[in-house]
Formats: structure tokens, sequence, C-alpha cells
């Protein structure tokens, strides 16, 4: 590394870690005003489009939980991120086809994407030989809004569903997820968040091997979620700035 990598990887670093400052006062500030506790909320930072370098700045500016929303970008980047210690850990964002379901647990911590009986099934099978005692982390996804371009379980799916899945031995279900509809004001994501806090609330009353976490709230949003109940907050271009437009 020469002395002007050296300087523009401090400088990569230093504008990361300011803006992971101002997101963890506006959650510290969201949590303040419903009375929780700010630690009780945890920043996934969605590295999607970042390229490997910059993601290691992150890793260097505190950011240690991690989510990309494709395998296979994960992938593409999983041997120039090799070595970091402690290594960060990695959440699965985006839906998850079958066939890319053993590649997934290799790659990943927690899969916060799981939105169907089938496909737990699936990972709970590949999980007992890939990592034979040691369950694997999922959420399980709400299409809360019935937005039909959105994946998720429908909320009375998941009514019926949820037994099913918590009977599966490999699995450690830890809560729900949802993404919410693009909305103009970060207000309107509200009736969203508040609607999964209360599908956890009153599924957790049934049965409490459902998990506690509640993974909602994005860049615009983040500080709504917070004072609905997020207990995962994914944020990427708060944290990174604006991502290239899709190819
Ligand atoms: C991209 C993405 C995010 C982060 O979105 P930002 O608006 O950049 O914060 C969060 N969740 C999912 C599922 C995503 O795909």
């Amino acid at each position: 590394m020469t002395a002007s990598d050296a300087e523009r990887a401090i400088a990569s670093i230093d504008a990361i870690a300011e803006a992971r400052s101002r997101v963890l006062a506006r959650i510290a500030e969201a949590a303040e005003r419903v009375g929780r506790d700010p630690s009780s909320i945890e920043v996934v930072a969605v590295t999607k489009t970042v390229p490997a370098d910059r993601i290691r700045d992150a890793i260097a500016a505190g950011l240690t939980v991690l989510g990309e929303n494709r395998v296979q970008e994960r992938q593409s980047k999983a041997g120039l991120l090799d070595g970091i210690v402690p290594p960060p850990s990695w959440h699965l964002l985006g839906p998850l086809q079958s066939n890319k379901a053993r590649r997934a647990i290799e790659l990943f911590d927690v899969i916060q994407t799981v939105d169907s009986v089938a496909l737990a099934q699936r990972l709970s099978r590949i999980a007992a030989e890939a990592r034979p005692g040691r369950p694997l982390s999922i959420l399980l996804q709400v299409n809360v809004d019935d937005d039909a371009a959105k994946s998720g379980f429908e909320p009375a799916d998941l009514e019926r569903d949820l037994g099913e899945i918590l009977d599966l031995p490999n699995l450690a279900v830890g809560g729900l997820m949802t993404v919410g509809r693009l909305v103009a004001h970060a207000d309107q994501a509200r009736p969203t968040f508040a609607a999964l806090r209360d599908l956890s609330e009153r599924v957790r009353a049934r049965d409490a091997r459902l998990g506690p976490a509640l993974s909602m709230g994005m860049s615009e949003d983040f500080f709504v979620a917070v004072e609905e109940g997020a207990t995962l907050v994914r944020i990427g271009r708060a944290l990174f700035g604006e991502r290239p437009p899709l190819g």
C-alpha cells in the first residue's frame, strides 16, 4: 500500500464512521422518544453495490453486521474479505431461490428472507449436514402490506404455517422481517411497522419459540421503525451514499 492509498483508506473510514455516528444518534433519539434502550437496536449495514475495499473500511469504522441482498454478489466479494478479525456477521436480505440455499448457508450467518415452509424445510435439512449442532438463524419475511411486488408470507399464512416451521430441528427462528412500501414521507411507513410488531406480539403470545427480532426500516424511515419496535434496521444509502442506478 502506498502512502496515498493509506490516506485514501483513512479518509474513507472516517467518512463512514461519521455516517455511522449520525445513524446511531438518530436511533438513540428515536429510542428515547419511546422509552427504549438504544443498545437493543442493531444496524445491519447494507453493502449491495459497495465494493469489497469499502466494505473493509466500513468494518474498520465499526460496522460489523453486514447485509447483502444477493447470494451471488456476496460470493463474488467473499474472497476479498477473508481474514478479517473478528469476522463480521452477514445477513441475507433478498429473496433466496431454493437452488442457492446451500451456498447461502455457507456465506451468511442469518437468512432474513425465509418466505415459505418449503424454503424453511430445505434450509433445515441442509443446515443439518452443513453445520451439525449449530442451528441456522433465520427470520421470516412477512408481506405486511399485501403488496403484489413483495415476497413474504401473507400474515394469515404465517399464523397458519408458523408451528410447522418452529418444529423444524435445525433452525433458530429469531423473529420477523418486512420490507416496507416505497413512501413519500417516512411517517407513512409507520402502519407497516406497527402491523409487523402487532403480528409478532400476537403469534409470540401463542408460541414463544418465535424470537422477538423485528427487522424493519431502511435509510429513509429507520427512525420511525425504531419508534415502532425495530430491533434490526437495514441501512445502505445513509451509510454509503446513493447507489449507482440498476443496470
Ligand atoms: C437495499 C436494501 C436495504 C437498504 O436500503 P437503503 O435505502 O439503502 O437504506 C434494506 N433492506 C433491503 C431488503 C434492501 O434490499
